[in-house]
């Protein structure tokens, strides 16, 4: 028997199943590919800039579970590189691990290899009764939540980036994503791109540490970072092609950037190969994920559900949503907060009790809310929304909320009577 199915298990899934398994429920999480974290298996940058308050906001409220498990992963921690402070970076290699290990702890079932293709709507249409994977197996639940995020599939990134850039989604092998929420009908939002195309194309490469120099490879694993300038010959114009409006800085076009997430993370979202191998300590470059990353990454962002500020999709009346699902809110800390947000909703929905919305005197809250009005206009879809930077990172700042002292953080929570609250029954 199962409470809550959650499908996708990137970092929104992971956190929502948690969080509802917390609450008591019995959560099974379904996931596509053969590994848990989605895209978080090519990321690695926690912490930087005003994800370390929506961090220790989650702490405060006791939904920081997936923070703890990742400690002992920590290749990095409180680095600078251009516009980010206080970052911390997970090893890719050794998270996943980690994450299973603490979904094991909370009791959660996980079904890898388990795509979800077909849907079983009430006679009347206003719930999910059960959802159907590609090997026509069943799985009912009282309450759904859709954490498929919204990278591929291969015909997106074909359409709107410059082919299948084999990344770790590996949709040619695994099936490409598939919306939970569009098969219940609900008509999804695609972001554009200030040109009016669509989606947005993911802002960074790893590239194989073993084929840098080694004076290269030491400077990463001693300080997490490398900097190195680009001759103007060499620059490539990407900024406005980016997921990551936090990265959209000149920096990151006069320089190659280069952080040390176990591979050598290249902030940047394409470079073709012949190029990259003319600079000093790249003569041997290869690429690691995508695979492809002379010449493309993936296109996210064009699936995202309209929501309200509890995470409840507008629409069939046991669905919610986290992540990337949830808006263009880019970042695994923004997938946790939702995560942990949705899981907990929806857990409080099918005991009876009432959902939370966070108060926008939190950052997190700010973020929800905003994001999900911004969702409604053409200009908030042409923007990306992350603590870390741009746009969201300015208006924390401008309304006071970007604060980064652990114990304000918690008095502030504690005020709000938030103090713990996913880690005490709803209600
Ligand atoms: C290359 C790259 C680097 C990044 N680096 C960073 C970084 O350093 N720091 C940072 O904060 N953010 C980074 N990001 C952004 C961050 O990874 C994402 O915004 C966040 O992790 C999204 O999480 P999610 O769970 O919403 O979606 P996803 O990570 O996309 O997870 C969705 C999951 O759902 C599964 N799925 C899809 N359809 C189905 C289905 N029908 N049935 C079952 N399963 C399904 C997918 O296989 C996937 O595992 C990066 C993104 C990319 C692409």
């Amino acid at each position: 028997m199962t409470d809550i199915i959650i499908v996708g298990a990137g970092w929104a899934g992971c956190a929502a199943a948690v969080a509802a398994a917390k609450q008591g429920a019995r959560v099974k999480l379904l996931e596509r590919t053969d590994m848990i974290l989605g895209t978080g298996l090519a990321g690695g940058i926690l912490r930087n800039n005003g994800r370390l308050t929506a961090a220790l906001e989650l702490e405060a409220m006791g939904g920081a579970d997936l923070f703890a498990a990742l400690e002992p992963t920590l290749r990095h921690r409180n680095i600078s590189f251009p516009g980010h402070d206080h970052a911390d970076l997970y090893d890719i290699a050794l998270a996943p691990g980690a994450v299973l290990d603490c979904l094991k702890r909370w009791g959660v079932t996980l079904r890898t290899q388990t795509r979800i293709t077909g849907i079983s709507m009430s006679a009347d249409k206003t719930s999910i009764e059960s959802v159907t994977d590609s090997h026509g197996n069943t799985y009912a639940a009282d309450a759904f939540l859709d954490a498929t995020g919204t990278a591929g599939p291969t015909a997106n990134c074909a359409r709107y980036g410059n082919g299948c850039s084999m990344c770790i989604l590996r949709c040619p092998s695994f099936g490409g994503r598939v919306s939970l929420a569009a098969l219940a009908g609900v008509r999804e939002l695609e972001a554009r791109r200030p040109d009016g195309t669509h989606g947005a194309m993911s802002g960074s490469c790893k590239l194989m540490k073993e084929s840098l120099a080694p004076d290269l490879v030491r400077r990463l694993n001693e300080t997490g970072v490398a900097v190195i300038p680009l001759p103007p010959g060499l620059r490539e114009d990407h900024l406005s092609l980016k997921a990551c409006q936090q990265y959209a800085l000149p920096e990151f076009a006069e320089n190659l950037v280069l952080l040390d997430s176990g591979h050598a993370k290249m902030m940047a979202p394409f470079f073709p190969l012949d190029k990259l191998r003319r600079i000093p300590g790249l003569e041997n470059a290869r690429y690691e994920d995508p695979y492809a990353g002379g010449k493309g990454n993936s296109v996210r962002f064009l699936a995202m559900c309209p929501r309200g500020g509890d995470l409840k999709v507008n629409g069939p009346d046991n669905l919610y949503c986290a992540g990337e699902k949830a808006g263009p809110l880019v970042g695994h800390t923004e997938a946790m907060v939702t995560g942990t947000l949705a899981g907990y909703n929806c857990a409080a929905a099918i005991s009876g009790k009432p959902p939370l919305i966070l108060p926008r005197s939190l950052a997190s809250g700010e973020a929800i809310a905003w994001t999900g009005e911004e969702m409604r206009t053409p200009d908030g879809l042409s923007r990306k929304y992350t603590f870390s930077g741009g746009c969201l990172f300015e208006r924390m700042k401008s309304l006071g909320l970007y604060r980064t002292s652990p114990g304000e953080i918690r008095r502030e929570v504690r005020a709000l009577g938030l103090e713990n609250v996913f880690s005490e029954p709803a209600g």
